[in-house]
Parts: structure tokens; C-alpha cells; sequence
């Protein structure tokens, strides 16, 4: 097939382009490179089946142009990051609504299959675990830019069933809880490259609030392994899936986890969230996805341990 990938020089998509190009794909990537990075993709550069464009996709006749080329597209490209979107939260909002409202507008010229990625960030400060799609979704106010983040992401899924319903484009939604792996970045928050890169440099580990807030890690293949098998799923079309691993763990136990792999002699510093962040911000105490629906769609189950995680993301550090 021949394959769209938007934002496939980031960490997840570079990934999913190898994936794409190793089952015998032709695959075209559109890429900023805001978050994303040309390392990521640099090595695929001599394989006749791939190519990219340096650009937005909120150049609309270049993503049209893409899109007419192709059979489906995986849309990833957007604003990520906790840390990034409280930064940059103007341009988080352009790219994470109207990237997607553009993407699915060419999309549906061709009736393109589409799918979108979005978070689970959707769920905001959900008072239960695990998670579930039906779930409501509890936001605080407009001040704080991380619910930005989580509204923009829920236009999108909005947008994207709007066109299934109405226009039957063919549409699937990922709501990925804390994806991991080698060549993600610490730059934009994310907690486990900015472990493993201070825990390396002995820097002082920086745990946000009381790190009894716990997260569930999942590494990159199995999202991976999680997203191809749904795009080729029929049923899947026109609904929101989680993706994800179920195994929660404390950022505080991570952080002293991560000490121990790397044999580090860092300090474990604790930093409140108004200082990590910004004044008045909200974390989630908990977030777990639950990976019923998935597993009834395609049988999905996260393989990768936190251990075997934790191990990929130091020796991509080290090297
Ligand atoms: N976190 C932390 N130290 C850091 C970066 C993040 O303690 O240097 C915490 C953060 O406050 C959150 C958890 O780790 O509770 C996961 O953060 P991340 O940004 O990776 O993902 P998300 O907040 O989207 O779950």
C-alpha cells in the first residue's frame, strides 16, 4: 500500500515508518520538524520506497497533494508534551485542530482511510481507573493550558466521527496512554528520557509534586503492533480505541528504578508542580487504560515489560 505518515519524523512515527517500509509499504512522511527530528528518519533516507517533505501540514496544497497520493494516512503529526504545550500553547492549539480538520478535509476528497492519533489526555482528571472510551471526561478550567491540549485532542476525535457519521469517511481513533522507547526526547517533558538522561549525567532526578502519581508505560512496538493491526481491521472503522500497557507504576518508584539500571549516583530531587510547570497545574494521580476493546478488536496485549523498556531506553542514551 502506499501510506501517508504526518509528524513521521517524531518518535512514535519514525518508528511506525519502519514498521510501514519493513511489511513492504511505500511510504511518504510529512514532517516539521517542530518536535520531530530528521535523525529519526535519516537511515531510511537510500530506501526507494520512502519520502519525505519537509513542511507543515497546514500547507494545505502540499498535504493535498500527499494525500491524493496515497491509499491511507496515519496522522500524527501535532503538538506534544505536557512541558511543550504550556510553552508553545498558540501554536499547539493551529496545529492539533486545524492540522486535523485539514488532514481529514483531504482525506475525504479520496475517502481516504484515516487514522488519528489522539490521548489520554482526552480523560483529564477521571475520578476512576481504568479508563474506558465511553468514559466522561473531567476538565478543569480554561486557564490551564494542559486542558487546551486535552480539548483540542477532543475536537479532533469529534471532528473525525463527524466525518464518519456524515460523510462515511473511514476513520479510526487511538487515544495512546504514556508511550516510551528509544529516540523519544525528554525536551518536551516526558518523563522517562529525562530520567534516564539525568540519572546518566548523575544530574539530580527530578521528581514533580510527591511522585505518588502513578502513569502505565508502554513501549513504542507494541503501540506500534497495536496501531497496524487496527488500521487493517474493518470492524475498527469509526471508532476510538486505547492503546496502551495496563501496568502502573509510581513516579517516584520509576525514578529509583532508573537510578538502579543506570548505576547512578544522582540525587532523587522532589519539584512542586507550580515551579515544574505552571501556577495552578493539575496532574492526574492516576491513568490506566483499560485495553478491553482492543483486545476484541484485534487481540491486542502489550508484551514489553517496563524492565526490557527502561533497558531500550538506556542503551539508546548510551550509544
Ligand atoms: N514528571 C516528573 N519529572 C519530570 C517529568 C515528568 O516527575 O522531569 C512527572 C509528571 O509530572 C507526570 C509523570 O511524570 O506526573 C508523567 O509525565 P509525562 O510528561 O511523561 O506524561 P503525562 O503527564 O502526559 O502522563
Amino acid at each position: 500500500m502506499k501510506i501517508l505518515v504526518t509528524g513521521g519524523a517524531g518518535f512514535i512515527g519514525s518508528h511506525l515508518v519502519e514498521a510501514l517500509l519493513d511489511r513492504g509499504d511505500e511510504v511518504w512522511v510529512m514532517d516539521d520538524l517542530s518536535t520531530g527530528r530528521f535523525e529519526n528518519i535519516a537511515h531510511l533516507e537510500d530506501n526507494p520506497k520512502f519520502h519525505y517533505t519537509i513542511d507543515t501540514i497546514l500547507d494545505v496544497r502540499v498535504l493535498n497533494e500527499h494525500v491524493a497520493k496515497v491509499d491511507a494516512v496515519f496522522h500524527l503529526a501535532a503538538a506534544v508534551g505536557v512541558a511543550y504545550i504550556i510553552e508553545n500553547p498558540l501554536q499547539s492549539l493551529e496545529t492539533n485542530i486545524k492540522g486535523t480538520e485539514y488532514v481529514l478535509q483531504a482525506a475525504n476528497e479520496g475517502k481516504k482511510k484515516v487514522m488519528i492519533f489522539s490521548t489520554s489526555e482526552i480523560y483529564g482528571k477521571a475520578n476512576h481507573q481504568p479508563c474506558k472510551e465511553t468514559d466522561d471526561r473531567i476538565l478543569g478550567t480554561t486557564t490551564i493550558a494542559r486542558w487546551g491540549y486535552s480539548s483540542a485532542k477532543a475536537i479532533d476525535e469529534f471532528l473525525s466521527l463527524a466525518y464518519h457519521r456524515e460523510k462515511q469517511l473511514p476513520v479510526v481513533i487511538v487515544r495512546c496512554f504514556n508511550t516510551c522507547g528509544p529516540r523519544q526526547t525528554g525536551q518536551y517533558g516526558m518523563v522517562i528520557p529525562r530520567f534516564v538522561k539525568q540519572a546518566l549525567l548523575d544530574h539530580p532526578i527530578t521528581v514533580y509534586g510527591d511522585g505518588k502519581q502513578t502513569r502505565c508505560f508502554c513501549e513504542v512496538s507494541d503501540v506500534v503492533r497495536a496501531v497496524l493491526a487496527l488500521m487493517d481491521e474493518p470492524k475498527a472503522v469509526g471508532e476510538v480505541f486505547n492503546v496502551g500497557s495496563n501496568v502502573p507504576i509510581s513516579i517516584e518508584e520509576l525514578a529509583t528504578r532508573i537510578k538502579e539500571l543506570t548505576g547512578s549516583h544522582s540525587q532523587i530531587e522532589y519539584i512542586p508542580y507550580d515551579k515544574a510547570y505552571e501556577e495552578g497545574f493539575e496532574d492526574m494521580r492516576e491513568r490506566v487504560p483499560d485495553l478491553e476493546k482492543i483486545k476484541e478488536f484485534v487481540g491486542y496485549e502489550p508484551q514489553v515489560t517496563l524492565q526490557e523498556l527502561l533497558e531500550r531506553v538506556v542503551e539508546h542514551f548510551r550509544k
